[in-house]
């Protein structure tokens, strides 16, 4: 490992300093879940091609549910085939030793951080979670089990029992992905929007990893780990806006690679030491 990013951990364990870790797509790639910027997000309604930033909107829900939900039934159904990788294993190992000092916040909705051993009430997912679906018309608060339909076939229209599990149980309206949309906000609510900021704003180093920083909360995580000059890792085998941040924070560090490579050697070296 380079000696200067040896030099930032060790002092933030020599510190006994909070860690907020910040992941995105990036550490699923390893597990086989493509990110937005692969070619797999894309999914063809009649002639025409949508990408997920026209796709994962409440404007094309309204317009088109069934089309959407058979585009997270295939996304759903490529996440429940996954499993964790190394990295989600090495920062869950890291939540464990921490405890209290530890949180993460994830834009992933896939459960491979819960699956890999994270602790529920220290993650935030700040996109929301493959796991739930909520009334689309929000007749009821919060969130029930997304209902189990298994294994489908990506391209056949929804099925009068599948159009029946995708409906609110108390008013029979849709029920939705509990995901973010593009055209949707932040809250604390559903997304854990202040939880994430005060994790970002109490931490002593931020870890982020495989996030290209397209989404507006993520950024703000880190313009407030650098406005605040605390230790600033980021791991990611290209540039991006964190990676420009670290390199511009004296304590920050851009580990450049892959999650499942270096996120192990990060880690021990976090809990032993060099
Ligand atoms: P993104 O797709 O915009 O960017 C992914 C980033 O990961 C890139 O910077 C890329 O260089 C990096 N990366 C690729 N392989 C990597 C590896 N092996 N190790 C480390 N980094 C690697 O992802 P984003 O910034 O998370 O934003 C996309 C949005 O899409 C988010 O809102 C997220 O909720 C959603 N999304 C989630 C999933 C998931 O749940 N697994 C998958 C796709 C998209
Ligand atoms: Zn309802």
């Amino acid at each position: 490992m380079e000696r200067r990013l040896k030099e930032i951990l060790e002092e933030v364990r020599r510190e006994g300093g909070r860690v907020t870790a910040l992941t995105g797509a990036g550490i699923s790639a390893e597990s086989g879940i493509p990110t937005f910027r692969g070619s797999e997000g894309y999914w063809v309604v009649g002639s025409r091609h949508y990408v997920p930033q026209e796709m994962a909107t409440l404007a094309m829900f309204r317009r088109a549910p069934e089309e959407v939900w058979r585009w997270y039934l295939y996304r759903f159904g490529v996440c429940a085939r996954a499993e964790p990788n190394a990295g989600h294993r090495a920062l869950a190992a890291l939540d464990h030793a921490l405890g209290e000092r530890f949180h993460l916040v994830t834009q992933n909705i896939d459960g491979l951080h819960l699956r890999a051993g994270a602790t529920p009430s220290r993650t935030s997912h700040i996109h929301g979670d493959a796991g739930q679906v909520r009334c689309a018309e929000a007749c009821f608060p919060g969130t029930l089990s997304m209902p189990d339909i298994g294994v489908r076939d990506a391209k056949a229209p929804l099925s009068a029992r599948e159009v029946e599990l995708l409906s609110c149980p108390r008013c029979g309206s849709w029920l939705r992905p509990h995901v973010l949309w593009f055209d949707e906000y932040y809250d604390e609510e559903h997304y854990r929007m202040q939880t994430a900021l005060r994790a970002a704003a109490s931490a002593n180093l931020l870890l982020v990893v495989g996030t290209s920083g397209a989404t507006n909360l993520p950024m703000q995580i880190g313009e407030l780990a650098l406005g605040r000059g605390i230790a600033l890792v980021d791991v990611n085998p290209e540039d991006n806006p964190f990676s420009a941040m670290c390199q511009e924070s004296p304590r920050g560090f851009f580990a450049r690679g892959r999650a499942t490579e270096r996120l192990p050697e990060l880690v021990k070296v976090l809990l032993e030491g060099p």
